[in-house]
């Protein structure tokens, strides 16, 4: 995937020309347009499939596309964080999202009894397409660095570069292409989850705008969820030392979308998807939205070493941990699309009852 490398360049630079003017504070309205296609001069094995015009995911795109995002606060507690949030929704728009939710819900810090106004966002492309698939991530950035050596660190909020951001670019800029690239008969949701780092070590909590997506589709069913085949999370996907595993718990939930997107980037060159099972699963949004009735996978590298710390920034970051993701996420949507349902193949049958939570090994945070 050198040539992805190459023509990622020419393209941060130009994103970067558009783009520098929205970092700061969080803009009213987004930066755009969307980055997805690849640029005219691109040669045609910067696809990685020798064909000129074929999908292509751009990891310089997404690079560039976490660069914007870190200029948009979306810490807990952080009084910018709505207009960053509204930001999100339009960015969602614009990138090919016909239909942006918000979800709001209110939860509580397990640790002090705070409580915080969250919401999700749940995008659909192709609203009533009769097939669909779920690209999930969570947007908020921990306002803990509960993992730095020094104790006086630890009320200060992480910059979520790879935690909370770097899943974010990628969908971004992984839509626009899924609009272009799938078949009609596919619809796309992208659901932006809040509050996954609402929890404490030692306390629980965690992905509490996940838990509430699961509890209210629990109660009303909406018609897009009944069509939902597969789902696929991100969470710290940015690493430049990326490590990819397969999670247990997917494996449980969706074993032949865990083979397929493995296969997938095995097949494409990606070696940071490892063909090894992590000895300990991770309790994540994948977790929730199985819950909710659409059998998911998580893509995570939890030994991501500035984790939860004040080093957690963009220069932890590469173009080609993205572009791995991306690419291998991509490839394996569209396989799919042109096959028949998963189906019975993936986890068990929507809106089935799921096991507590709590009992779950460990969360990732
Ligand atoms: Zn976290």
């Amino acid at each position: 995937m050198l040539g992805i490398r190459s023509r990622g360049r020419g393209l941060a630079l130009a994103l970067g020309t558009g783009l520098a003017s929205c970092l700061g504070p969080p803009p009213s309205v987004p930066p755009g347009p969307p980055a997805s296609a690849p640029p005219p001069s691109a040669t045609p094995d910067d696809t990685g499939d020798g064909e000129p015009g074929a999908p292509y995911f751009s990891g310089a795109a997404a690079l560039a596309r976490v660069e914007v995002l870190m200029g948009w606060p979306r810490g807990l507690g952080d009084p910018r964080r709505e207009r960053s949030i509204d930001a999100l929704a339009q960015m969602l728009e614009m990138a090919g999202a016909e239909a942006v939710e918000r979800q709001p819900l209110r939860a509580d810090d397990p640790a002090t009894g705070q409580s915080y106004d969250l919401v999700n966002l749940i995008a659909h492309l192709r609203p009533d397409a009769p097939r669909r698939f779920v690209l999930a991530t969570h947007f908020d950035t921990r306002p803990w660095a509960d993992e730095e050596e020094d104790p006086a660190a630890h009320e200060l909020p992480v910059p979520g570069a790879n935690d909370g951001t770097s899943g974010v670019a990628v969908l971004l800029v992984l839509l626009p292409t899924l609009a272009e690239a799938l078949p009609p008969e596919v619809g796309v949701t992208v659901i932006l989850f809040d509050g996954e780092e609402l929890g404490r070590p030692g306390y629980g909590g965690y992905c509490m705008g996940s838990r509430h997506f699961a509890a209210q589709a629990a109660e009303q069913r909406p018609a897009w969820l009944e069509r939902a085949e597969l789902g696929i999370v991100l969470d710290m996907v940015g690493d430049r030392d990326l490590h990819l595993p397969k999670e247990p718990l997917s494996i449980g939930n969706a074993p032949a979308l865990v083979d397929r997107l493995w296969a997938v980037a095995r097949r494409r060159g990606h070696a940071q998807f490892e063909d090894r099972r992590r000895p300990v699963g991770i309790l994540d949004d994948h977790e929730l939205l199985t819950e909710a009735g659409v059998p998911s996978v998580l893509l995570i590298d939890k030994e991501y070493a500035p984790w939860h710390t004040r080093g957690d920034v963009l220069a932890e970051l590469s173009a080609e941990s993205l572009a791995a993701v991306g690419d291998t996420v991509l490839h394996a949507l569209l396989e799919l699309a042109s096959e028949p349902p998963l189906g019975a193949a993936t986890g068990r049958p929507h809106g089935e009852p799921r096991r507590t939570c709590g009992m779950l090994p460990r969360w990732a945070g």
